[in-house]
């Protein structure tokens, strides 16, 4: 395997989870006898800052001919008067509609060791949580016009939703073909009684179901209903597929049911095997430069490049199963920790996460360093291929 990998860091925490990323590739690299090519580039506000652009040229230019994208998170407060056009996170929706990316890819998945981390309730929490949330990515009011025009003495602010049937029709496929290597369950919601972008996303979700995927058991629901029932019983889900920002909103409530948004990872794909690998977490200005991010989302970011845009399945486990060594041990970043583990910094979690991936001695030797946990995780993780 020989790799080229644009990483973008991005802004706030970006430059600190992904660097943790960034280590776990390297020992993967060495274990398994890979070679990746990494070259950084800039987007975000940092981009703005040097370059006046938030995707400067050379960053768009070499994402298009990269094999895989590595990003962090972009945006803060400093940038967020611009205008609409200009602010950081237009990088990153200009990447995924120049990449051809419409299909974005959440595992929301509940390590067990993480349970008392979870605001559910216990009895909820006990059930734990596997979903696979299949969000559209390139359409949508994301992607329509916004404007803001005076109107009778004030402001009039519109944002144009649309989506066609071929968008809809591509992104039904992926979660249809997702549920096939999964429990055979799609969900697919919508606001269809409000909607006419909803109203045409069920016929033709239906139609893809009926025509092409009959053995998929395809569900319905209205946004407001499965917002209610990811806290009611999140464990009856399998795939999830929603539109652009409907998915936006509920994969936030989704991963905070996991116990932290640190930890879950995202993939951006299209038709191809080019992808963009990301932590689903914003730039957290709050705690940005502290040291104190989890990096959990950025390093399983890394297993889902593996298995996705490589194919190296062994590889992606070697991460899954270190990152619950670490879990299983106790130690934990700030925003998952609990009674009896030992906290420990983003650049910590990291050490012992490339630790635990490269061997059980350098793990060890690591992990001496620390107070030991007096508890170890409340609930020990299975395989970890149980868990992607
Ligand atoms: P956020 O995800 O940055 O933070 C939400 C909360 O979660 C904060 O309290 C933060 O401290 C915490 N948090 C986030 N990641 C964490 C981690 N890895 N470890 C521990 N705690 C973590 O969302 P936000 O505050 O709404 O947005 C902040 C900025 O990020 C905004 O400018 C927003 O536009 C941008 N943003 C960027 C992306 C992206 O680049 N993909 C995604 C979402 C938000």
């Amino acid at each position: 395997m020989n790799a080229k990998i644009v990483v973008i860091k991005g802004d706030g925490i970006g430059p600190e989870t992904v660097s943790e990323a960034m280590r776990a590739l390297a020992v993967i690299g060495k274990r398994f006898g890979h070679t990746f090519h990494l070259q950084e580039y800039e987007a975000g506000g940092c981009a703005i800052d040097h370059s006046g652009s938030c995707l400067p040229d050379d960053t768009l230019a070499a994402c298009l001919v990269a094999d895989c994208v590595l990003f962090g998170a972009v945006g803060g407060p400093k940038w967020d008067s611009l205008p609409q056009h200009l602010v950081p996170e237009r990088a990153l929706l200009t990447m995924r509609d120049k990449m051809g990316l419409y299909a974005n890819l959440r595992p929301i998945k509940m390590f067990p060791q993480l349970y008392h981390a979870s605001p559910l309730l216990p009895q909820v929490a006990a059930q734990g949580i596997d979903l696979m949330l299949v969000r559209e990515l390139t359409g949508g009011i994301y992607f329509g016009s916004h404007d803001i025009v005076l109107r009778g003495g004030q402001s009039v602010a519109s944002d144009l939703m649309s989506y066609s049937e071929s968008e809809i029709e591509r992104i039904a496929r992926t979660a249809f073909e997702m549920a096939k290597k999964r429990h055979g369950r799609v969900v697919s919601v919508d606001k269809s009684d409000v909607l006419s972008c909803s109203r045409l996303w069920k016929e033709v979700v239906h139609r893809i179901a009926r025509d092409e995927y009959p053995s998929i058991q395809l569900t319905d629901m209205l946004a407001d209903s499965i917002a209610m029932q990811l806290m009611r019983n999140p464990w009856q889900f399998d795939v999830v597929l929603t539109e652009n920002m409907l998915g936006d909103v509920l994969s936030g409530e989704a991963c905070m049911l996991t116990g932290s948004i640190g930890m879950i990872p995202s993939a951006s794909l299209g038709d191809g095997t080019v992808g963009i690998y990301e932590p689903i977490h914003g730039s957290a200005p709050d705690i940005a430069d502290q040291n104190i991010a989890n990096p959990i989302g950025a390093i399983l970011s890394i297993a889902m490049m593996l298995r996705s845009s490589f194919g190296l399945l062994s590889e992606a486990e070697a991460i899954e199963t270190g990152v619950n060594r670490v879990l299983d041990d106790g130690y934990r970043t700030v925003d998952i920790m609990s009674a009896g583990c030992v906290p420990v910094s983003c650049s910590k979690m990291g050490e012992l996460i490339a630790g635990a991936i490269l061997s059980s001695q350098m793990y060890r030797k690591i992990a001496r360093t620390l107070p030991q946990p007096s508890v170890q995780g409340s609930k020990k993780s299975k395989k970890a291929a149980d868990f992607f």
